[in-house]
């Protein structure tokens, strides 16, 4: 955690900063995680305690940690878009907050396009995930590849749904790599930023899923 004063990278007011964000932004985004129940078996936030899920039953765990909304749509923006790098840390408390500090876990960053990465010179998840791993006792390993230029964004739901699976590959070396530690693991968390249909953290996870035998869950920063 790191305070000191400055200029808020999100209001911009000279204030107190928690990760370079102020009290108030910070509440703000606070107030746009989900606190309620949500569906043991696929992670979908429930409208009410006594309500039933309707997936299959069959997808992996995702937990969704905010909203996409006002703030925290406005925080992902100056993030991903303005290339605002230092808002990372921030994020990277959200997922840590929910990644149980006892466990010895796997992060897995989904990797951006290489078109993504090419204009913003750095990639969004992976920036997270090294912040996890340094702050915490979790080992990052980038298991996961992506395949061409293609962007999910301006895609149609049912076009997302065909292009997610051809999208990713498993990083063999990366794999062989962490091989001890992935063995001696308790499980694999994959990290993404938005989530929309959900295509691209089911694929991620099943790619992990074909080759490694652990208990594999997804987690995104929001819901949109
Ligand atoms: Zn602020
Ligand atoms: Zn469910």
């Amino acid at each position: 955690m790191k305070h000191c004063y400055g200029f808020c990278l999100l209001c911009h007011n000279f204030q107190k900063l928690y990760n370079y964000i102020c009290p108030l932004c910070r509440a703000e985004v606070e107030a746009l995680l989900y606190q309620g129940e949500n569906c043991p078996l696929c992670g979908q936030p429930l409208l009410h305690e006594d309500s039933i899920c309707l997936c299959d039953q069959t997808g992996p765990f995702i937990q969704r940690i905010a909203v996409y909304a006002k703030e925290m749509q406005h925080l992902m923006l100056r993030y991903k878009k303005t290339g605002v790098k230092r808002l990372g840390y921030f994020l990277a408390t959200l997922i840590t907050h929910y990644v149980p500090k006892d466990l010895r876990l796997i992060i897995v960053p989904v990797p951006c396009s290489r078109s993504s990465r090419k204009t913003r010179g750095w990639d969004q998840m992976v920036y997270i995930a090294n912040i996890i791993g340094r702050t915490t006792d979790h080992t990052v390993c980038k298991l996961l590849e992506r395949t061409g230029n293609s962007e999910q964004k301006g895609l149609s739901r049912s076009q997302r749904l065909t292009e997610a699976p051809r999208s990713y590959f498993l990083n063999e070396r990366q794999w062989q790599l962490h091989a001890q530690k992935i063995e001696a693991c308790h499980a694999i968390v994959v990290i993404d930023d938005v989530m929309t249909t959900g295509s691209t953290l089911r694929t991620c996870i099943a790619k992990i899923e074909e080759v490694i035998d652990k208990p594999i869950v997804g987690l995104c920063l929001a819901m949109d």
